[in-house]
């Protein structure tokens, strides 16, 4: 099955979760986002991830609407946030119990990191499980394998038996990213995702769980993933977003020369005059094909 484009108006989003402060890894997700739904004359969101409370900060959640205006991203609409939505998510998980497509496992995260497994090991779908026991999983093995058509990476195929069960809401009662994601997208009108390259994995289930939920596909253009020179991980802390105003142009300068855009002529100390002008040149193509880059100074 293909997953095409879809011909409505542009809407693309920034989805950070509130883990840690902007870097420049989401800077330039944040970037991309807001000049892919600018040269398409779209909307931007900002949506803060932040369903998993154990993991999400006060401090990020309030911090990164400031932080993105000091880059002249502004949204198009107030952010959302995902722990504000709980009732949405609770819907979807009533359709597809509707579609007996769930069933509780309760395989342990430890049993599944020793099988390097992210499926059911044992036989808990056929067996009668404490709620406060076991994660709720969506059985996905009866779809075809789905290709992914990304802008930049091309036709990417998912086989969802070799995946299998997705976790929709963990042991702990929190629901899943993939879920709140898929959920989240289509209550927004949202038609085009552009994010790094890490995500690639959860296209797939995301793609799973819009089908299984009979949702509107989106189009995916993946980023390729900043990281360090000699191609390791990027420091996270290192590459923090400045806080200083003189330095603001010169991280947007950085991230367009990272996704491999023309530098807007002449020079400008405004970052809203340099993304409008970016937004007019905007040009995937330039970095179509790579899932990884090594950040520029
Ligand atoms: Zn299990």
């Amino acid at each position: 099955m293909t997953h095409g484009a879809t011909a409505l108006p542009y809407v693309g989003r920034f989805a950070p979760s509130p883990t840690g402060p902007l870097h420049a890894g989401s800077l330039l997700a944040a970037v991309a986002s807001w000049l892919d739904a600018a040269h398409s004359s779209g909307e931007w969101l900002l949506r803060i991830e932040d369903i998993d409370s154990a993991r999400s900060r006060d401090q990020w959640r309030e911090s990164f609407r400031a932080d993105l205006a000091r880059f002249g991203l502004r949204p198009s609409r107030e952010p959302c946030l995902q722990s504000q939505r709980l009732a949405f998510y609770e819907q979807a998980i009533e359709r597809l119990r509707a579609k007996h497509l769930l069933f509780r496992c309760a395989c342990t995260r430890r049993e599944l990191a020793a099988e390097g497994e992210p499926c059911c090991l044992r036989d808990c779908r056929r067996r009668e499980l404490d709620p406060r026991e076991s994660a709720l999983r969506i059985d996905l093995s009866a779809l075809p394998t789905i290709i992914v058509q990304d802008r930049s990476l091309g036709p990417i195929a998912f086989d969802p038996r070799l995946h299998r069960d997705v976790v929709i809401r963990r042991r702990d009662g929190i629901i899943s990213y993939q879920l709140a994601v898929v959920v989240d997208d289509a209550l927004q009108g949202v038609t085009d995702v552009v994010r790094g390259a890490d995500l690639l994995p959860s296209t797939a289930w995301q793609i799973a769980l819009q089908h299984a939920l009979e949702l509107p596909a989106v189009r995916y253009l993946h980023l390729p993933v900043l990281t360090e020179k000699d191609g390791s991980k990027l420091s996270k802390s290192r590459h923090a977003a400045p806080v200083s105003e003189a330095a603001v142009i010169p991280a947007l300068l950085q991230a367009l020369g990272c996704l491999r855009q023309d530098l807007p002529t002449p020079e400008t100390t405004q970052p809203d005059e340099l993304l409008r002008r970016a937004a007019l040149t905007w040009d995937p193509t330039r970095f179509a094909g790579l899932a990884e880059m090594a950040i520029e100074d």
